[in-house]
């Protein structure tokens, strides 16, 4: 488990008890099934890590390499993160080890209802609220919700957020993860001054894509982006549609002629746009890195050429721990995963309380809502930060976790 590496630093910091840290390193419960497509098995997982400060709250992950220890990660993240970004949750996640990718339609849509099948009685608009995250979708969550509702035989369109908005989705939900990294970066350039707003995001999926096309609109130059089969980079920037254009059309990320928006063929022609490995994007010369994939890719081995001042983690454990360190120690300001991508979590808790109330907000209200909640967490990190030498990531865990254990304690728990 990665989380525990940090947690230590953490409670040595902290001065946390020895039952303080056992309670934070456990899980609350670790659900798991093998879950039946066509013949073929699939090992799925549902962890609630900590419930202290409401329902377990986390989405579920699509991807072949989940396993449980990476679910576990996940959900002590989803923990300390609602904590950080004040929502009345706990923190679980879910996941199941496939390939979405080589699935069909139909093969999709059972697995996703089998995942429900199999930890429906776990879940529950005030027990266990699941939600998108890798390689899952709206689509995925009506599925999810209409069969928890053929199982209960009751409605309850809070029982999963990130849903389509006719199925009882919310505004701006679908951007809300990248939307909310943005709302951080404008308000932490209030605070500190960089000269020029180059920057370069790992992963093109929902967060990097929309994070590139709101930079690129606020005026930010977008020098490279990837997805999984690797990047481009392009000195002059890019127009984040033009390349999600060819990716569509060709399978993959490619460079294009500004001039005539023609694709990859012509542009190796043209020696102003480089196909680039997602290795290469992490070290590049750019203010602003985004890593916005999976976790994991900031690593002692490379965090001592990351060349970026800023680095906003949209996805979640992109930096290990040794790497935080070095980071740290390089002055490189990192906008920790619990806070920078705690805009998709937020939005999902406007959904379920939208849904609670039987009420429907327009874009404006959950925009500036999200601007809000999201700008008023990082002022207060920031105030703490600012006092004392330690990174924003230690500030953010140790606030987190204060909250967590008084929630505890009041409980009578601890
Ligand atoms: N999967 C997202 C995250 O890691 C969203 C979770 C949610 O909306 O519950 O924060």
């Amino acid at each position: 488990m990665v989380f525990t590496k940090f947690l230590e630093k953490i409670a040595l910091l902290a001065r946390l008890s020895v039952k303080e840290r056992k309670l934070l390193s456990t899980p609350d419960h670790v659900w798991k099934a093998v879950l039946t497509v066509n013949g073929k098995k699939y090992p799925a997982y549902r962890i609630q890590f900590n419930n202290a400060r409401g329902p377990y709250k986390g989405g579920v992950r699509y991807h072949p390499e989940v396993t449980e220890e990476e679910v576990t990660d996940l959900a002590f993240w989803m923990t300390l993160k609602t904590a950080v970004a004040d929502l009345p949750f706990g923190g679980g996640k879910g996941g199941v080890e496939v390939d979405p990718k080589e699935l069909s339609g139909g093969e999709l849509e059972e697995l996703s209802r089998a995942y429900i099948r199999a930890f429906y009685k776990h879940l529950g608009p005030e027990v266990d609220i699941p939600a998108p995250d890798v390689y899952t979708t709206p689509q995925i969550m009506a599925w999810m919700r209409d069969e928890y509702e053929k199982l209960t035989g009751k409605a309850a369109p809070a029982v999963i957020t990130g849903k389509p908005l006719e199925n009882g989705g919310s505004k701006v939900r679908d951007i809300a993860t990248a939307l909310g990294g943005v709302y951080i970066l404008e308000e932490l350039l209030r605070q500190v001054s960089i000269n020029t707003k180059t920057v370069a995001i790992q992963g093109f999926g929902n967060a990097g894509y929309n994070a590139a096309k709101f930079l690129h609109k606020q005026g930010y130059v977008v020098v490279a982006v990837s997805d999984s089969k690797g990047g481009i980079y392009k000195q002059e920037g890019i127009v984040p549609e033009k390349v999600w254009e060819i990716k569509e059309k060709e399978g993959r990320l490619g460079c294009y002629d500004v001039g005539t928006g023609s694709s990859i063929n012509e542009i190796k022609k043209d020696g102003s746009c480089k196909i680039i490995s997602n290795e290469d994007l992490l070290e590049l010369p750019v203010d602003i890195l985004i890593p916005a994939a999976l976790g994991g890719v900031i690593t002692k081995e490379n965090a001592g050429n990351v060349k970026a001042k800023i680095i906003l983690e949209l996805a979640n454990g992109p930096t290990t721990a040794e790497a935080d360190e070095i980071l740290h120690k390089k002055g490189i300001l990192v906008i920790p995963d619990i806070l920078a991508n705690s805009g998709g979590v937020t939005v999902s808790y406007f959904e379920w309380v939208q849904n609670l109330r039987h009420e429907s907000w327009d874009e404006k209200t959950v925009q500036e809502k999200l601007q809000k909640k999201i700008t008023d967490a990082f002022r207060l990190l920031w105030k703490e930060f600012k006092k004392k030498d330690q990174s924003l990531r230690t500030t953010a865990y140790i606030f987190a976790i204060r909250k967590i254990l008084e929630a505890e304690k009041n409980r009578g728990r601890i």
